[in-house]
């Protein structure tokens, strides 16, 4: 079975007896990480019984993890510090409907002038016409996609 860092939704493999990956780790406070070693017993990983002194200590240093964490994500203004405003609001431009429409009207017309290009089946005269179509359609989209 696989085993993963215990910071949740942290998922980088780790051997059984360590508790983090190594970036997690690097956070931990020297103390506690001294505390998560001192309660650590050889085996327990086996037997599944760690005491209670470790679950203790391990929390603590998930929780420490987590706490710097939310405090880097308060400070970037992913997420708001509690029952306040994120400190930088994320622009995430949202698309009007008249510019989803225009992109699916490109996207339509990218797949016909392909369609028009590679259909080799037409007689040659109507190929080369259908070729010339295919290039002022791609001029037209062109233009509407730089607008
Ligand atoms: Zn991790």
């Amino acid at each position: 079975m696989k085993h993963t860092c215990h910071v949740p939704d942290c998922d980088t493999p780790v051997t059984p007896k360590t508790l983090m990956c190594a970036y997690h780790w690097r956070q931990v406070p020297a103390l506690l990480k001294q505390a998560v070693w001192e309660h650590y017993r050889s085996g327990q990983e086996r037997d599944k019984s760690p005491s209670r002194e470790y679950i203790r200590a391990e929390r603590a240093a998930i929780d420490s993890v987590r706490a710097k964490e939310k405090a880097l994500m308060h400070k970037k203004g992913i997420i708001a510090p509690e029952g306040g405003e994120p400190v930088v609001h994320l622009n995430i431009p949202v698309p009007t409907k008249e510019e989803v429409e225009k992109i699916e009207r490109i996207r339509q017309s990218r797949i016909l002038i392909a369609v028009m290009r590679a259909n080799r089946d037409f007689p040659e005269i109507l190929y080369a016409k259908m070729g010339e179509a295919a290039d002022m359609l791609e001029i037209w989209v062109n233009e509407l996609e730089a607008e």
